[in-house]
Formats: structure tokens, sequence, C-alpha cells
């Protein structure tokens, strides 16, 4: 990759922070994003860093085995690495704490997944999201958890403390972890007017078919 393509990724990704901070999804240095370049290169967030005011110099480089080649990485750098080595596919891993998400493992400890099948979005978007067990922060169980999930997972919500999303680029990162909180926010609405209703078993199976009939067009992909 040449210098203006890794400075022009440090650049979307710092947008993308910025973003996510406005979408309330990473208060103070909460967060991180990571991007592959090569087995050689990850280029992932800084440690400690307000991602609000991060600069694009501020992002640092590690390798596949988590050896750092410059800066100073995230601490959840577990979770990115197992993400890369799990899928070639993966290019882009994103780690943020939407609220609503995140609400949800809290007030339903023993839930195993989102209840996706209120509503379309989510079926058609990514086909399920499942809730990673919760981890020590800066642990290596961080990403020893998510094992289980990868790479058939590329939307993730992590119990008591965020969400993960990866995807073959940036943006498909992004829009999971986008799709995810908003599909989150509308189901606690339900939640306090009342309850969460789901759609019939035909309804429910006919949107798993187009998912399937998406999956077998354009890849697993995260719309
Ligand atoms: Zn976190």
């Amino acid at each position: 990759m040449s210098d203006d393509s890794k400075s022009n990724l440090k650049k979307r990704i710092v947008k993308i922070c910025k973003k996510l901070h406005k979408k309330n999804m990473l208060a103070a240095a909460d967060g991180n994003i990571s991007y592959r370049i090569s087995d050689e290169e990850i280029w992932i967030t800084p440690s400690g860093v307000m991602k609000a005011f991060m600069e694009p110099e501020d992002m640092a480089c590690i390798n596949i085995k988590g050896d750092i080649l410059h800066g100073i990485p995230s601490s959840e750098m577990a979770m990115h690495l197992q993400v890369y080595k799990s899928s070639q596919e993966a290019r882009a891993v994103i780690h943020a704490h939407p609220p609503y998400a995140i609400a949800w493992t809290i007030s339903h400890p023993n839930l195993k997944e989102l209840p996706i099948g209120a509503m379309s979005e989510l079926i058609l978007a990514c086909g399920e999201v499942p809730i990673v067990p919760f981890a020590l922060p800066g642990t290596k169980e961080m990403g020893d958890n998510l094992l289980p999930f990868l790479p058939k997972n590329k939307v993730m919500i992590l119990a008591r403390h965020g969400a993960l999303c990866w995807g073959r680029d940036l943006s498909e990162a992004h829009r999971g972890i986008e799709r995810l909180e908003h599909s989150a926010q509308i189901l606690t609405l339900a939640h306090s007017l009342g309850g969460v209703t789901l759609l019939d078993e035909p309804k429910l199976l006919a949107l798993k078919n187009i998912r399937q009939e998406i999956v077998k067009k354009m890849g697993d992909i995260v719309l």
C-alpha cells in the first residue's frame, strides 16, 4: 500500500471514530478500529486517546502475532487479532460501546442473541446477532470468547461491554455497528412501550430465505 493510500486510510478511520462518537457509541477513550493492510501490518487506533479528538498520526501498527510495530495500540487488540486470524476475508474491525445494544445484555443476562425476529432489518442485513459472553477488559479471554462465533458472525454484541463488527472493508464494519445499535434502540423502545413481539413463522422463514439469496449472490455480507 502506498504512503498516500495509508494516509487516506488513517483519515477514514479518524472520520469513522468521529461519526461513532457523535452517535454516542464512543465515550472518552472507548472503542477501537483496525484495518489489515497485510499480515505484516494491521493499523489500529491507539490506547487511551479520546476518539473524538484523535488525529491520523495517532494510529498504532501491529502484526498478526500482536507484536507492536509502531505507537501504543489499543489494549483490546486481542479481539481484532482473533477476527483477522479467523478469516483471510477480514480487512476491518470496529469495536464500540453502543448503549442500547449493551443495555439488552444487562437487562436480559441469559439472552443468547438479540431478538431479531421482531423486524426484518437485522435478518436481512446480517442474519443473526449473537451475544458473546463477558470477558475482563484487556485479557486474552476477550479474543478467545469470540472463537465460537468466528468467522460466521460479522455483527456481535459483547455482554456488558460493547459490540464488535467486522467486514471486507471499513464501510461493511461501520454498517454493521450502525445497523446493530439502530435496531437495538427500536427493540428497547418497543420493550418500554409494552413488549417485543415477533413476526410469525412463515414471515420469518421468508425473510431468512431472502437473506440466503443475498448471501448466494454477494457472499456473507453485512448490508
Ligand atoms: Zn471496549
